[in-house]
């Protein structure tokens, strides 16, 4: 039998592939763009992608494609094949350095936000060496950044590894500081535990509003739900298990980690987790696991859901973004150490998330803004859309007796300075767990929960990247000034805390008593809704801090606000108009049916028995023909909305109307939907219902 270790990785041409099939010197070329961001020479380039291209034919590819991760949010590929003729009327199979290294795809369809006028068609993608190339489908994919024709960032991995280099340089001056000499570089890690639901998919067909929204817009609350938790954790049901175990092996055959698996709370929920890898590689990881977990499950006839509220009144689907940082060497920066200056430098990179965080917490909130997440953030079962830090107690108490000079304990008699006395050592704490923070310092790294399932972790690890980058380098410029080191870093450190200590909470951050006092006496942001969020991006500290660090110029970042907003907008509207098509061609014919069936029976009994009273009858042809028309009604209200929606031309005002108005017709439609649902007979109901859809999948 063949075991894991002998096929993971089998499609990929990774370092093992890599060191077999190319000559060594241009294998320590290779090798030196990869670690070191080197440029390649074109007669590298055709020599890796000669080796590459036989490699891939031998895997049964035809093709190759530069796949890349434009703003739409999921990764696009255009597929060329190898062929080229030969003069006896065969074909070869080639593949040269030029194409491996840059394609031009016309990209005048992925949206651009008036980054490319529409003349201007062309893209280039280029190839990411630091991300291995790899085959699905009989097709060599090749991992690739995408930029307009004036070098404009249009996908979202440019600004993820822009952030990354950032921070990689603001950090290495910190710890030239604290005397590492033998750091080359450091590098931000990503685990993304990613949560989905399954659903069967003769089900899934009959309902168009997951076909075309990804989420149910109907659906009566069924007898029972989530209440028991006894799904979290529970036995793996056998098709679920036959879904994990095909999944897991086609990751690993692509080189990704998958690690851990189980059931999430909601029924018919379950997570992966991954183990952590360096972040650009993890984000394209999280994207393939996202595509891979779809084709999977339509094997098995099931479909995963990856939206973030598929069903209301169980639990949403997030992603919890795992994020530290590490040397080249080893060294986890955000581990807490135990000697003095490991200490400091420790508390220093610290101090650089905290104050990070509290600067910048409009851009992560809006980093992961979407419509579909704005149905969890807040909602009880998710963070809430207030920002905060957990820490735990120990961490806590350390940064309140710097900030007061205080000793730490009570067995502790002096005052601590820092680089001077031993901080006490950490144990990673698995009591002091906080499950309602959205941003939790878990041992060693932070664990950043307010992701969406379907969000790409590209946006949310940018702007993390990039404000931990902003505070680094405030700190590298004062210290690399000071005279006395010491001292400047304790002042320093100190400083930050008592700045920034409002940003902390180790407190149940789903309590409203919580989001009063965030809001009303910490003054922290309560971003509640996408068009809330969204619009801080323009603000100058957000515009300048990003533009200085050169992670976006000021015309990517107007483009991502427009194509961020007007994904809401088309998000919404297609909800809209697939709730109008539903009541019209299947809710209310199915209620007259039945009202006419109900009254046809009633009819019958009459004739047969003259006096009978159909007590029941009428009461339920009343109240479900009352029912009818407020359906109508309200389905009235809702058209009315879109007409009017069509009308505004300006995506922030649109997005505005969105929140304000057309949601609330929303609701107030489904409303009244759910409940005739509650007195339709089943076999007459158009569509799966709830309970069919969550307990559905054995
Ligand atoms: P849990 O959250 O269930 O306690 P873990 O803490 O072990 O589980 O890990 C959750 C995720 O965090 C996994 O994807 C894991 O690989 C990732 N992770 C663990 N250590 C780090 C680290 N230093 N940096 C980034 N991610 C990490
Ligand atoms: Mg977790």
């Amino acid at each position: 039998m063949k075991t894991v270790s002998d096929y993971f990785g089998s499609l990929v041409f990774d370092d093992r592939v890599m060191k077999a099939k190319l000559p060594s010197k241009v294998y320590a070329s290779l090798k030196k763009t990869i670690d070191e961001g080197e440029r390649l020479d074109t007669e590298v380039a055709n020599a890796v992608a000669d080796a590459m291209k036989d490699w891939a034919v031998e895997h049964g590819a035809t093709h190759f494609t530069h796949w890349f991760q434009p703003l739409t949010g999921i990764t696009a590929e255009k597929h060329d094949s190898f062929i080229s003729p030969s003069p006896d009327g065969g074909v070869i199979m080639e593949f040269s350095g030029k194409e491996l290294i840059k394609g031009e795809p016309d990209a005048s369809s992925f949206p651009s936000g008036g980054l490319r006028a529409t003349f201007e068609a062309r893209g280039y993608t280029a190839w990411d060496p630091t991300s291995y190339a790899f085959i699905k489908d009989k097709t060599l994919c090749i991992p690739t950044a995408f930029c307009s024709y004036g070098g404009e960032a249009l996908d979202k991995k440019t600004p993820l590894l822009r952030s990354m280099q950032a921070l990689n340089k603001q950090a290495m001056r910190i710890l030239r500081l604290f005397g590492n000499t033998d750091v080359r570089c450091v590098r931000t890690s990503v685990g993304p535990e990613q949560e989905y639901f399954l659903v069967d998919k003769g089900m899934y067909d009959k309902r168009p509003d997951l076909v075309f929204c990804g989420r149910t817009l109907f659906g009566a609350k069924p007898p029972k739900g989530q209440e028991l938790d006894d799904h979290y954790f529970g036995v793996i049901k056998p098709r679920v298990a036959a879904f994990m175990a095909d999944l897991n092996e086609e990751l690993w055959k692509l080189g990704i980690l998958a690690k851990t698996e189980h059931n999430e709370v909601a029924p018919a929920q379950h997570e992966l987790a991954p183990i952590y890898t360096t972040t650009n590689v993890a984000c394209d990881h999280n994207q393939l696991t996202m595509e891979i977990m779809q084709k999977v499950a339509s094997r098995h006839g099931l479909v995963c859901l990856l939206h973030e509220k598929p069903f209301a009144g169980v639990n949403g689907s997030g992603k919890h973004n795992n994020w530290s940082m590490a040397t080249d060497t080893g060294v986890n920066l955000l581990t807490p150490g135990e000697t003095p200056y490991e200490n400091a430098q420790f508390l220093l990179f610290l101090a650089a998330v905290l104050q990070a965080v509290d600067d910048y917490q409009d851009l992560l909130r809006l980093s992961v803004a979407t419509a579909g997440n704005d149905h969890r953030l807040g909602a009880n079962e998710a963070p809430p859309a207030v920002i905060s830090i957990f820490l735990g107690e120990e961490l806590t108490a350390v940064l309140d007796a710097i900030e007061n000079d205080t000793p730490y304990s009570a067995a502790e008699k002096t005052v601590m300075r820092l680089g001077v006395h031993v901080l006490p050592r950490f144990t990673r704490d698995t009591t002091d767990r906080n499950r309602t923070s959205p941003f939790a310092f878990t041992g060693n790294k932070f664990e950043f929960r307010m992701l969406g399932s379907s969000n790409s972790i590209a946006c949310a690890n940018i702007m993390l990247n990039a404000a931990v980058a902003e505070s680094l380098r405030q700190y590298a410029d004062v210290l690399e000034g000071a005279a006395d080191f010491t001292g400047a870093l304790h002042d320093l450190i100190k400083k930050v805390i008592h700045d920034h200590r409002r940003i902390i909470f180790n407190g149940n951050g789903y309590d409203d008593r919580w989001i009063r006092e965030a809001t009303e006496v910490r003054g922290l942001s309560n971003l509640r809704t996408t068009p809330d969020a969204l619009p801080t991006i323009l603000e100058k500290k957000n515009t300048e801090m990003l533009t200085s660090l050169k992670i976006f110029s000021e015309a990517e970042i107007r483009s991502r606000y427009e194509i961020t907003l007007e994904n809401y907008c088309k998000t919404v509207n297609i909800e809209g108009m697939t709730m109008v098509d539903m009541v019209r061609k299947q809710i209310l014919p199915a209620v007259c049916a039945y009202v006419k069936a109900v009254a046809d029976g009633c009819a019958a009994k009459t004739a047969a028995v003259p006096g009978l009273g159909c007590r029941y009858e009428r009461g339920l042809i009343e109240k479900l023909s009352l029912l009818a028309d407020g359906i109508d009604r309200a389905a009235e209200g809702l058209e009315a909305t879109l007409l009017a929606y069509r009308g505004i031309s300006d995506v922030t005002e649109a997005s505005c109307f969105i929140r304000d108005k057309m949601l609330q017709k929303m609701a107030e439609l489904r409303v009244v939907c759910d409940e005739a649902e509650t007195l339709t007979a089943k076999e007459y109901w158009p569509f799966p219902t709830y309970s069919d859809l969550l307990f559905g999948v054995r």
